[in-house]
């Protein structure tokens, strides 16, 4: 079973109206996942549609061609992209020296964190993150969304497990502590909004995650 992102957040994608971390990660996941790969191409269908009902045809073409041009190169139908220790092309710019040059900053034991800069301010923080074999996020709550894509490995929390192309996605109503797969490394893309409520003593030691 995959876990996808909503498709409200597929529609916002589609309409260009995503803050640019949301649209990053949205247009990563969408590279990883074929299943909202279609969902993305129905939805802009149908809007391309409605826009030829109120615009001259040139114009709805134009508007499909900039949304799907914001996606990055396209993939031929049916073709299942997976990440093989090179970024999905949406993520490239963002990381343009490679995985190594980032700054990484240690977030608590068997996790690091690499803040990606965005060219547009918003509320949102976008960012790398490293969880060694066995690691992870310490229990935390939400004061806003959270996505947490995988690019590779694996990590479970207490709803499901999450692989290469999967979104976990959480809210004020979630309280999770993600623990990496004990098999390898896991290098995920991860979206937040605000500081993350860590719980217990460790939180008011560690200070980490989305706080710095
Ligand atoms: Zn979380």
């Amino acid at each position: 079973m995959t876990h996808r992102v909503a498709d409200e957040f597929l529609l916002d994608h589609a309409a260009g109206t995503a803050p640019e971390p949301i649209a990053v990660l949205v247009a990563t996941h969408v590279a990883l996942n074929a299943a909202s790969r279609r969902a993305l191409r129905q939805l802009e269908t149908i809007g391309g549609a409605l826009l030829s009902e109120v615009a001259p045809a040139a114009t709805a073409a134009d508007a499909l061609e900039r949304t799907l041009s914001r996606l990055g190169p396209q993939e031929p139908p049916g073709a299942a992209p997976s990440f093989a220790g090179r970024l999905p092309a949406p993520l490239q710019a963002y990381v343009p020296h490679g995985l190594d040059a980032l700054r990484w900053r240690t977030r608590g034991r068997g996790l690091a964190e690499a803040v990606l800069a965005c060219t547009t301010p918003s509320a949102y923080r976008l960012s790398l993150l490293r969880m060694a074999p066995g690691g992870g996020i310490p229990r935390h709550g939400h004061r806003g969304p959270e996505f947490v894509l995988v690019l590779s490995g694996g990590f479970s929390d207490q709803r499901g497990r999450y692989g290469p192309g999967d979104v976990c996605f959480a809210d004020e109503s979630v309280e999770h502590r993600p623990v990496a797969d004990a098999d390898g490394e896991c290098l995920c893309l991860a979206v937040t909004r605000g500081p993350v409520r860590l719980k217990g003593l460790l939180g008011l030691v560690l200070n980490p995650f989305m706080g710095a």
